[in-house]
């Protein structure tokens, strides 16, 4: 701790993200990014967009990108607000919508770059706890709030909701925002995105970190109506007015105009999932039913802290999480074919010779 540090910063804890080790061979199935390449229609655009344009400041608005993710799902432009990454969207959303005398309710078991922001924005925030069953309640949020705010499908659980039940939240809880973050929803859930026309307190996040296999890009957004995207807005220009550079707007234009390639990889993910699901389960672990790209299993005979350890003495890395209800659970990143054979192999060495 330095003397030159403020208050606020004596006081945070930041989140640790998974991570990004330079191991050699290194099967990294730790922080759910996609198997598969991006889109080469979004490595050309960038290839592209790499000249002396570069000289220039880029669009502060993003128009074109707003545009494209407009067109792609339906709405108006005016709609969309994008960022750099989701989490700093996120961040903005938390500064801008869920900052109010009540608290910001969300899951205990949840994304947990979610309390950090709090900390940092001084919002005061209640957890929710999900059912036995890692499900979240939604009648449970229904009580006096500064906002509500999960993912859904909830990470690192994989637990969809249905469109039926956002909706019947947002209908009774129209005095605060609704924030559904939904980093994995291409992976097998349906988008609240055509809701936010109906409910003007329904906002909406997506990142192409996961699905559109571009987590090295940073490019996030938010959908909802006019007043909450000008919210936001004003906290952007309050804090940098160029989050997305020219090469992320081009690449991330591309990205959605390639519909093709985007379906074809998320359905190999969920096909594999599935396979590796039954694989886990063959060998003993509690699966729960996931939506998203990554399972959350547990072993009843084997500890979850060892089983990481010891497969990353394999090379292969997953994620562990020391926090209460979920110490037991290992998030597994769904990879390719290959690489989820690989560990279900590596896992079936491991469990046969510590038993
Ligand atoms: C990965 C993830 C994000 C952040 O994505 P970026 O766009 O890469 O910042 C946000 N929310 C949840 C639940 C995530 O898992």
């Amino acid at each position: 701790m330095s003397r030159y540090w403020s208050n606020l910063v004596k006081g945070l804890t930041p989140y640790v993200p998974g991570e990004q080790p330079k191991i050699e061979n290194l099967i990294k199935l730790n922080t759910n990014e996609n198997p598969y390449p991006p889109s080469p229609r979004v490595l050309e655009a960038i290839r592209k967009e790499a000249n002396s344009g570069l000289r220039l400041y880029p669009d502060p608005d993003a128009g074109r990108l707003r545009q494209a993710i407009a067109d792609f799902h339906k709405i108006d432009a005016s709609h969309v607000f994008v960022g750099n990454g989701s989490d700093e969207v996120l961040a903005h959303v938390f500064n801008a919508l869920l900052k109010h005398d009540a608290p910001v309710l969300f899951p205990d078991v949840t994304y947990s770059f979610y309390p950090v922001y709090c900390r940092l924005y001084d919002i005061h925030y209640e957890t929710i706890p999900l059912d036995q069953d890692f499900r979240i309640r939604t009648a449970d949020y229904r009580k006096p709030n500064g906002g509500i705010i999960f993912p859904n499908p909830n990470a690192p659980t994989g637990c969809l909701l249905g469109l039926d039940e956002i909706e019947a939240l947002a209908s009774c809880s129209q005095d605060s925002v609704l924030v559904v973050d939904e980093a994995y929803v291409d992976f097998g859930g349906k988008s609240a995105i055509p809701l936010t026309r109906d409910y003007p307190n329904l906002l909406v996040i997506q990142t192409l970190s996961k699905s559109r296999s571009l987590a090295g890009l940073r490019v996030g957004f938010a959908a909802g109506n006019a007043d909450l995207i000008e919210g936001l807005e004003r906290v952007k220009n309050s804090f940098n007015s160029y989050p997305l550079g020219r090469l992320a707007i081009s690449g991330a234009v591309a990205a959605f105009e390639d519909r093709e390639y985007f379906e074809s990889t998320c359905k190999a993910v969920m096909k594999t999932r599935e396979g590796l699901k039954a694989g886990l389960e063959k060998l003993g672990f509690s699966v729960l039913p996931s939506s998203a790209n990554f399972v959350f299993a547990s072993h009843p005979d084997h500890d979850a802290a060892l089983l990481a350890a010891r497969l990353r003495e394999k090379r292969i890395i997953v994620r562990h999480f020391r926090l209460p209800r979920i110490d037991q659970h290992l998030r597994i990143t769904v990879g390719t074919d290959e690489q989820c054979q690989a560990l279900l192999d590596g896992l079936g060495e491991i469990s046969g010779s510590t038993r």
